[in-house]
């Protein structure tokens, strides 16, 4: 047992990420995450602010607006497609592991339902509640004294975080509470996203990316980008090179690097097919969050218009 009363030989329960809220900041953040391949838990459960917005009118992509419901269905179901492990569960408490843990974990998560989660990062994005991080508030530096509606209390101090999720702790990012850009959903969503590649990027850099090319981009190019001589390797490897600049890698691992680098940048390729298979899927799960009834009305205004026509 470490000093953290863990058992840090017992692999089950181990992340690389543990995120918490599973609104617009920590969605967006887990979509990042996950989808780079890193294992990500996303703990869901408390006081929300899209749980009182009334509807969202102001969303990008939804002209007509999306009812609150609707839109969480959507974010919960992008959790699982990511690749993440959603879980209806309340984060109480993040510490350090103890300095001898031998699996290497930086924090241990525990929640509500007596869950006891490991974890090398941890990515806050709850809006109303930074109470759990507590534990690994060294210098009395992570809450403030706040006044709302005439009464003072403490809150988690908004500027904590750098501007990029960063925090004196290392390991510790935080999308939320992030001032301003907590407000409107989108913005938060954006910050959440923000947030996840900065984790992503401190990521790679550990693992030896020289810092010119160590920020993820996740992308999808269509085949067309991969002609004349960006279809090349070759090209690649110029790029990367010159991207990553003066480093300190031994020859071995430098190339190993720009070889995963050319291999994640190949994968992104994406032809008309696949483009339109991936449409069709996409469509469908968009339906599959519609209103069987909606759908119906719809089909029959459509029918009855086209009579009319
Ligand atoms: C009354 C009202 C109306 C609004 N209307 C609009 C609007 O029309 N348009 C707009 O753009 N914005 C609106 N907003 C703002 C919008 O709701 C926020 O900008 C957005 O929800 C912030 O996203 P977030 O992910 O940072 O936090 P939240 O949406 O608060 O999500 C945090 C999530 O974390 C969970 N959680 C909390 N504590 C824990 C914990 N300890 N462990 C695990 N999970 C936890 C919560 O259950 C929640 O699901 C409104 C807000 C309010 C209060």
């Amino acid at each position: 047992m470490t000093e953290d009363g863990s058992d840090a030989t017992d692999a089950a329960d181990r992340y690389d990420v543990v995120v918490v809220g599973g609104g617009p900041a920590g969605t967006a953040a887990t979509v990042f995450t996950a989808r780079d391949g890193l294992d990500t838990v996303v703990f869901d459960r408390g006081a929300g602010a899209l749980d009182r917005c009334a509807f969202l009118a102001n969303y990008p992509g939804f002209p007509a607006g999306i009812d609150v419901g609707t839109f969480q269905g959507l974010l919960a179901d992008h959790l699982e497609t990511a690749g993440a492990i959603p879980v209806e569960d309340s984060v109480v408490s993040v510490a350090r592991t103890a300095a001898d843990a031998d699996d290497g974990a930086r924090f241990v998560v525990e929640t509500a339902d007596d869950r006891r989660v490991r974890t090398d990062y941890v990515l806050a994005a709850a809006w109303y509640d930074g109470s759990y991080l507590e534990p690994l508030d060294d210098g009395d530096e992570m809450f403030e004294l706040h006044e709302h509606h005439g009464e003072e209390h403490e809150r988690f101090d908004p500027d904590y975080p750098d501007d990029d999720g960063r925090t004196p702790v290392e390991g510790l990012y935080v999308a939320s509470p992030a001032g301003g850009r907590s407000a409107q959903a989108v913005v938060a969503a954006g910050n959440g996203a923000h947030v996840a590649r900065s984790l992503l990027e401190d990521h790679r850099v550990a693992a030896g990316y020289p810092e010119g090319v160590a920020a993820r981009y996740d992308w999808r190019r269509r085949a067309g980008e991969f002609s004349g001589k960006w279809a090349e390797r070759d090209r690649w490897r110029e790029y990367f090179e010159a991207e990553a600049g003066d480093h300190d890698l031994d020859e071995a691992r430098f190339v190993e690097l720009r070889e995963r680098y050319l291999d994640e940048a190949f994968a992104t390729k994406t032809t008309d097919e696949e483009i339109e298979q991936r449409t069709e899927e996409a469509h469908h799960r968009l339906l599959d969050h519609l209103d069987d009834e909606h759908i119906r009305s719809y089909l029959e205004r459509q029918d009855a218009t086209a009579a009319d026509d």
